[in-house]
C-alpha cells in the first residue's frame, strides 16, 4: 500500500512537471514560420502582432503590460515554473502591498518565479519597455543597430546597449538541429580585414581574396530559402566538407563554385560546379545567387553599421544577418514576437567577455 502510494505520487508527480507551451526545440520555429503557425502549443495568433512601434507602445503602455504580452507569447497564459517545469493556472500570485505585479510562487517546488527567469530579462534592472524597443528595433532594421545608436535611441549607457544587443543576438545564434534537404547551394567567403580602412605600416602584404591574414572566413549553406553560417578556420575540403555531410542530407543535390576543396562531394551527393571563373553563373538552372545575395547584406551590414570585423564576435553577426534573413517574410510585428518567445537563453557579462 505504501508502494503504491509512492508510485501514484511519482507518476502524477511527472505528469504534472511537463512543460507544455514549448516545443522540443524552440529555435526550430524561427526557421519555418507555418510550423510555427501550425505548433498546436504556440498560439502566437491569439497574440497581438503589432503593426508599429508606435502602435506597440499604444498598447504596452506600461511594464505591467509588457509583462502580460511576455507571459502571453511564452506560457500561453498559463505559468511555467523554471525552477521544476510545473505549468498550471493554479500558481500562487504574490502581492507586494496588495498588487501583484508578476511574483509567482510553484504549487508543486514552491519556489518563486517571474516570467523573466531563464530569459535574456533575468536580473537586468532594464524596464521591458526599453528591452522590447531594443528588440523590435533590432529585428526590424535590414541592417541591424549599432549599440551607439541603440544608446541614443534608448537613453542608456553605450556599454549597456552593447550587452544589450549582445544578448539578443545571442537568443537568436541559430543552435538548430536541422538537416538540408533538396537543392542546396553552398559558398564561402572572407569578412572583415578592410585593408584600404588601415594604417599603411598595418596593412598586410597580399591580403586580397582568399587571405585569411585579415580576413576570417565563413562559410555557408541555402536550402529552401533558407541560410546557415559557419565561421570556419580555414576553407579547406576537411573542413568545408564535414560541414556539408553533418549538415545536408545524403542524395541532396549540393551547388558550389569551382573552389577545389568542394572537390570530392559527388560521392553522396549530386554536385553541381558553377565555374565563375569561367565566366558562367547558371547550369541547367542551378546557381548560387541566393547565397551570394545573402553575404553581400552581410558584408553591407557588418561594414556599414557595425564597423566592426572583430573574428571573436563575428559568428553572432553572421547567425543575426542569418536570423533576419530566415524570417523575411514575417512582418516586422511577427518577427518581434517570435524573438519574444525566443528569448530564452541569458548570456552574463562575463561569459561576453571571456574569450569563446
Ligand atoms: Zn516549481
Amino acid at each position: 500500500m505504501v508502494q503504491l502510494d509512492f508510485l501514484e505520487k511519482n507518476v502524477i508527480k511527472s505528469v504534472k512537471f511537463v512543460r507544455k507551451t514549448f516545443p522540443e526545440s524552440p529555435k526550430f520555429i524561427i526557421f519555418n514560420k507555418s510550423i510555427m503557425a501550425k505548433h498546436p502549443n504556440i498560439e502566437l495568433d491569439t497574440t497581438t502582432v503589432f503593426k508599429s512601434i508606435i502602435h506597440m507602445f499604444d498598447v504596452l503602455s506600461n511594464e505591467e503590460e509588457c509583462r502580460k504580452h511576455l507571459e502571453k507569447l511564452r506560457w500561453n497564459d498559463e505559468p511555467i515554473c523554471p525552477h521544476c517545469g510545473s505549468q498550471r493556472k493554479e500558481h500562487y500570485k504574490l502581492k507586494n502591498k496588495g498588487v501583484f505585479n508578476g511574483l509567482y510562487k510553484c504549487k508543486d517546488c514552491r519556489n518563486r518565479f517571474t516570467v523573466r527567469i531563464g530569459t535574456i530579462f533575468e536580473s537586468s534592472h532594464i524596464p521591458l519597455r526599453k528591452w522590447f524597443l531594443a528588440i523590435y528595433l533590432f529585428s526590424s532594421h535590414k541592417k541591424g543597430i549599432s549599440s551607439i545608436q541603440l544608446h541614443k535611441d534608448l537613453d542608456v549607457t553605450q556599454k549597456t546597449a552593447w550587452f544589450m544587443l549582445s544578448r539578443i543576438r545571442y537568443c537568436f545564434s541559430s543552435k538548430i538541429d536541422f538537416e538540408f534537404d533538396g537543392i542546396i547551394q553552398v559558398d564561402e567567403t572572407f569578412v572583415g580585414g578592410l585593408n584600404l580602412n588601415k594604417n599603411k605600416s598595418k596593412r598586410v602584404a597580399k591580403s586580397q581574396g582568399r587571405s585569411v591574414k585579415t580576413k576570417t572566413p565563413v562559410f555557408g549553406m541555402l536550402s529552401d530559402g533558407l541560410v546557415y553560417t559557419e565561421v570556419v578556420p580555414n576553407t579547406k575540403g576537411a573542413t568545408l566538407k564535414e560541414i556539408i555531410r553533418a549538415k545536408a542530407k545524403e542524395g541532396s543535390t549540393i551547388v558550389s563554385d569551382g573552389w577545389l576543396g568542394y572537390r570530392g562531394l559527388s560521392k553522396d551527393y549530386m554536385h553541381y560546379i558553377i565555374e565563375h571563373n569561367k565566366g558562367i553563373f547558371k547550369k541547367d538552372g542551378y546557381h548560387t545567387n541566393g547565397i551570394e545575395g545573402f553575404w553581400s547584406q552581410l558584408k553591407r551590414g557588418i561594414i556599414g553599421v557595425y564597423h566592426v570585423t572583430s573574428p571573436k564576435h563575428l559568428h553572432r553577426y553572421c547567425d543575426e544577418f542569418a536570423y533576419r534573413y530566415n524570417t523575411r517574410h514575417m512582418s516586422d510585428g511577427e518577427r518581434f514576437n517570435l524573438s519574444l518567445v525566443n528569448s530564452d537563453d541569458r548570456l552574463t557579462y562575463k561569459e561576453l567577455i571571456s574569450n569563446q
